[in-house]
């Protein structure tokens, strides 16, 4: 199984390299915002608690995350491996998610970092905006609540998937394809390498 984690604050582009990763790779997109607004959608109990928390800019509570991965991971016994978008946000939420993984004798191959400035961010974030319809989008205070939101709880992520060894950045400015490119040279290099177990 190929099991990535692409981390990144919100805007840094994680969606949209999930979107072409997915197709190159063969794998399963779990995004767990897209499963929270997915709920909120259909007016489920979660999703109206979620949602509250979604509308200021703050984070879940992790076992509302872990619960979702969770079920996900279980219908979805036969992939070819997943990837793992707006998750983990919190060092609790990866540690969580080596145990869901490691129940399925798997684990997180690599975490790929998107490095996104503060200010290219917000500008991204106020632009998508305009057109996705979130809320959570539309306002600058909200928007700079999320990136902060980011440096506190989930900066220090990567740090726990360095010290296994499996921590790459790469800059998130530039071209979608180069950044692409950036990213496939990480995961054939992974690839490439002979396989523990
Ligand atoms: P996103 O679409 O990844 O930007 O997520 C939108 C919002 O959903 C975040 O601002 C959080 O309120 C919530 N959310 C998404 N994923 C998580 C997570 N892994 N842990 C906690 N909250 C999350």
């Amino acid at each position: 199984m190929l099991n990535l984690v692409l981390f990144g604050p919100p805007g840094a582009g994680k969606g949209t390299q999930s979107q072409k990763l997915i197709d190159k790779y063969n794998l399963i997109h779990l995004s767990t915002g897209d499963i929270l607004r997915s709920e909120i959608a259909k007016g489920t109990e979660l999703g109206l608690r979620a949602k509250t928390l979604m509308d200021q800019g703050i984070l879940v509570p992790d076992e509302v995350v872990i619960g979702m991965i969770d079920s996900k991971l279980k219908e979805n016994k036969a992939a070819a491996g997943f990837i793992f978008d707006g998750f983990p946000r919190t060092v609790p939420q990866a540690v969580a998610l080596d145990a869901l993984l490691a129940e399925n004798n798997t684990a997180i191959a690599c975490m790929i970092a998107l490095e996104v400035n503060e200010e290219e961010l917000t500008r991204r974030l106020l632009l998508r905006g305009q057109t996705s319809g979130r809320p959570d989008d539309q306002d600058e205070a909200l928007v700079r609540k999320r990136v902060q939101e980011y440096n506190t709880k989930t900066a220090p992520v990567a740090g726990y998937y360095a010290e296994q060894g499996k921590f790459y950045g790469i800059n998130g400015i530039g071209e979608i394809d180069e950044i692409f490119d950036n990213t496939c040279n990480i995961i054939d290099k992974y690839l490439s390498q002979p396989q523990v177990g």
